[in-house]
């Protein structure tokens, strides 16, 4: 199988991690950014890197950035520098272009560009760590919409040695266990039949409320 081809335009701190990461997971990333000193720092650890300013048409064709299956726009404080290269991104005919927002206004305006993807990653962040810093057993939390998230809850004292059917998550409080991670083994969609053990997290999928109810629950 072709490895996906990532480029990461803006290699700031945030833009700088994800390519990084991108590369630990095994994919090809071409890093753009139109400071020579910031593109040079990162040349040792990407693909490629290329120095170029991503507001300039032509400067984006040369690149040949329609060959990539995948785009981050990752360009921190220059709002208009981050629309006019998604824009252009869209234009050129980019699969999927992924762009970091600033703000509810920012996002807003990449999503009218018809960019595939908008991502907050301070706010999501400020999200995680609050929940888990007043949840101990609450290890990890993705918003999947404003409603719907996804979260790691360690099964200890109460909740080992019991069964998900006895446990009944669903019908007590309406989320659903969809993953047990065991030392180093994970236990997909478990059956009803399995026991948690001491250690266990469980992978839970519900809205915030359901999520919190089991997880306080858990807590008593
Ligand atoms: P972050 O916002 O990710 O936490 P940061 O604050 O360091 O990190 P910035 O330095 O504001 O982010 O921007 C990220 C990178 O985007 C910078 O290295 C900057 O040179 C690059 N960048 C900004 N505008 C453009 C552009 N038009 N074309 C290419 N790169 C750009």
């Amino acid at each position: 199988m072709k490895n996906t081809q990532y480029a990461v335009i803006g290699l700031g701190r945030f833009g700088s991690s994800l390519a990084k990461e991108l590369v630990a997971l095994g994919h090809e990333v071409l890093g753009v950014d139109k400071n020579a000193n910031v593109a040079d720092e990162m040349s040792a650890c990407l693909t490629h890197t290329l120095v170029a300013d991503t507001t300039d048409e032509e400067a984006l064709r040369a690149i040949g950035i329609r060959n990539m299956d995948c785009v981050v726009v990752a360009i921190g404080d220059d709002i208009q520098a981050s629309i006019l290269t998604s824009i252009l991104l869209k234009d050129l005919g980019v699969n999927r272009v992924v762009v970091k927002a600033l703000s509810a206004l920012h996002g807003k305006v990449l999503q009218r560009i018809g960019v595939d993807r908008v991502i907050y990653p301070e706010r999501d962040m400020g999200v995680r760590v609050a929940n888990q810093l007043v949840s101990p057993n609450l290890l990890d939390f993705i918003e999947l919409s404003d409603e719907y998230a996804i979260a790691e809850i360690s099964a200890t004292g109460k909740l080992a040695r019991h069964s998900l059917k006895e446990l009944d998550t669903r019908a007590k409080y309406g989320c659903t266990i969809v993953a047990i991670n065991r030392e180093k083994e994970t236990i997909v969609a478990p059956s009803a039949e399995e026991v948690l053990h001491e250690g266990d997290v469980m992978v839970i999928i519900g809205t915030n409320e359901q999520i919190d109810r089991f997880e306080r629950s858990a807590n008593t």
